[in-house]
């Protein structure tokens, strides 16, 4: 049978030292969320951030040595930097207690942490690769057409496509020597996991390292003002997404799907997801909707057609749009100069700003809602 214990693994890693300190990373007390299932190991090395580039053959070797294991059969190791500096981890909070198992979530991202941001929105889908981050993409720069300040938050940690959508290389600097700045293009602010690690580096998050990336991302980045940030969910409407939709404050959240029946079966379970934690759904975007040959002309339904729409008028939601499968899209996108900015006078540009227009009206109705629904102070 495939498979690896812990403790071999841990006496694998004790022969890896961190250079400088010379300290192994076992007793170090810097290995972090160790997973392994069935011979997949994976898990983080936590480093100070200000070294993370001249850790990163620590991070191979230690790879290196897990993957010779006998009985492993893949090994996945990120740099992470979950605490500030080397201060002690605070206690885990027990039972039923904020944070805990059976207790409240608390949200990172509140007012007072990301005091500039007025909206927050989130854009998931119940699958990947029905074009969640092209959409993103392009509905943020729709906003940003439309003359709002925009963010975009790159939270789809397995698989960050936004440097690479949004033609951004390099790494953030600091400029305060506290946070992070968001790197810029097109007028919008871009801060994704893809940044602070190589993008070949498979990434197995789970769970608590999820969290605190994305708590990272927003807590230690200079966002400055903005009226709405965008966040590029991961894929799926696990326990990842679960927490994620409970941590942060979102104003709300748009599904993508394609029209066949089966992502759009994914869909509802994204929109009962974000149900479940009173999160609104601003409405669904059918993506790839329909096909219109480049040579001849002639529209082909590929994955059917008009099914997110039917489905959001039985489920009670807002239907924001449908965008067609066209190569253009696709080349636009990929390469760093999604179709918004590239060819603002074609018709994709045109439907990605209608639906941003949309979404905007929505993020407004939402809001005023929220403060109609909050409690009054009286001053007498
Ligand atoms: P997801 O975020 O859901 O995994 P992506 O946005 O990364 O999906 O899209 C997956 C692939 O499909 C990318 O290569 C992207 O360029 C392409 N794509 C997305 N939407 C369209 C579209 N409307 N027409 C053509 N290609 C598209």
């Amino acid at each position: 049978m495939a498979g690896v214990s812990e403790q071999e693994i841990l006496d694998a890693l004790a022969k890896v030292t961190e250079p400088g300190t010379g300290k192994d990373i076992v007793s170090a007390g810097m290995v972090q969320g160790l997973q392994t299932k069935d011979g997949h190991v994976a898990f983080a090395i936590e480093v100070d951030p200000a070294k993370g580039a001249e850790l990163e053959p620590m991070r191979k070797l230690a790879e290196e040595v897990v993957y010779d294991l006998k009985g492993v059969i893949s090994a996945t190791v990120v740099l992470t930097a979950e605490r500030a500096g080397n201060a002690p981890p605070p206690p885990a909070p027990g039972v039923g207690e904020m944070g805990g198992p059976g207790g409240p979530v608390p949200k990172i991202g509140a007012p007072d942490i990301l005091p500039g941001v007025k909206s927050i929105v989130a854009i998931a889908s119940g699958k990947g690769g029905v074009g969640k981050s092209t959409t993103a993409v392009n509905v943020a720069l729709g906003l940003a057409a439309a003359g709002h300040k925009v963010g975009l938050l790159d939270a789809d940690i397995y698989g960050p496509s936004m440097p690479r959508m949004m033609g951004i290389t390099g790494q953030p600097t600091s400029s305060d020597g506290k946070n992070l700045d968001a790197l810029e293009n097109f007028g919008i602010k871009v801060m994704s996991m893809g940044f602070l690690v190589e993008e070949d580096t498979p990434m197995i998050w789970r769970g608590p390292m999820v969290q605190s990336a994305l708590e990272q991302m927003m807590r230690d980045v200079n966002w400055g003002e903005l009226d709405v940030m965008i966040i590029d969910m991961p894929p799926g409407t696990g326990d990842a997404q679960l927490t994620m939709a409970q941590r942060v404050p979102l104003t709300g959240a748009i599904i993508v799907s394609t029209p066949q029946d089966i992502a759009l079966l994914d869909a509802r379970r994204g929109l009962n997801m974000f149900r479940k934690v009173d999160v609104p759904v601003l409405g669904l975007i059918e993506n790839m909707s329909y096909f219109t040959c480049p040579h001849c002309g002639e529209r082909s339904d590929i994955f059917s057609h008009g099914g997110a729409r039917t489905e959001a008028d039985k489920l009670g939601m807002d239907f924001l749009g449908e965008i067609p499968l066209h190569m253009s899209i696709r080349e636009t996108s990929d390469g760093g100069n999604p179709i918004v900015v590239s060819e603002p006078e074609g018709e994709h540009a045109k439907a990605y700003r209608s639906i941003a227009g949309k979404v905007w009206d929505s993020i407004e109705r939402t809001l005023g809602e929220q403060t109609a629904a909050a409690p009054k102070i009286v001053v007498q």
